[in-house]
C-alpha cells in the first residue's frame, strides 16, 4: 500500500482506501481486467463500492498515466498498467490477452515532423493452450 501511495501521489491522485483497492487489484492480478471484472472481484470487499466507483477511478487513473485502455475487439474496455512498458498478444479463440515484451517502431516510423506519444502493439494468433486443443 506504501508503494501505491507513492505512486499516486506522483501521478498526482488522492488517496483513498477503494482507489488503492481497485489499483492494488490490477497490479496484482494482471489479468488486463474490465470494469466489471474489477467490481465483481473487490465488491464483497468494500460493501460501498459500486460500479460507477470503479469506472470513474479507472478513468481518473488512465487521465494521470497510471492506467491505458487497451484496445479488444470486445464492446468492453479492459485496463492495464501503463508502466512498465509492453506489449499485448491477443489470442483469437479464447480472448485471453497474454503481455509480451515491449515492441516498440524506431525511429522513422511516422512521417517527418509526427512525435510518438505512446506505442500500443498487439499482435494476433493463438495462445498455446488453443493451439494444443485444436
Ligand atoms: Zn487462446
Ligand atoms: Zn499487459
Amino acid at each position: 500500500m506504501v508503494e501505491i501511495k507513492k505512486k499516486f501521489k506522483a501521478h498526482g491522485v488522492t488517496p483513498s482506501i477503494q482507489r488503492m483497492l481497485i489499483y492494488q487489484y490490477i497490479e496484482k492480478e494482471r489479468n488486463h481486467p474490465s470494469v466489471d471484472m474489477i467490481y465483481s472481484a473487490l465488491k464483497s470487499k468494500a460493501a460501498t463500492l459500486s460500479r460507477t466507483t470503479v469506472y470513474n477511478n479507472v478513468s481518473l487513473f488512465v487521465e494521470k498515466g497510471l492506467l491505458i485502455p487497451l484496445l479488444t475487439k470486445e464492446a468492453e474496455t479492459r485496463y492495464d498498467l501503463a508502466e512498465p512498458a509492453h506489449s499485448h498478444f491477443v489470442c483469437l479463440k479464447c480472448g485471453q490477452i497474454y503481455d509480451i515484451p515491449s515492441m516498440r517502431c524506431q525511429s522513422g516510423c511516422v512521417p517527418d515532423g509526427f512525435r510518438v506519444q505512446n506505442t500500443q502493439v498487439y499482435l494476433q494468433g493463438l495462445c498455446s493452450r488453443c493451439r494444443n486443443n485444436e
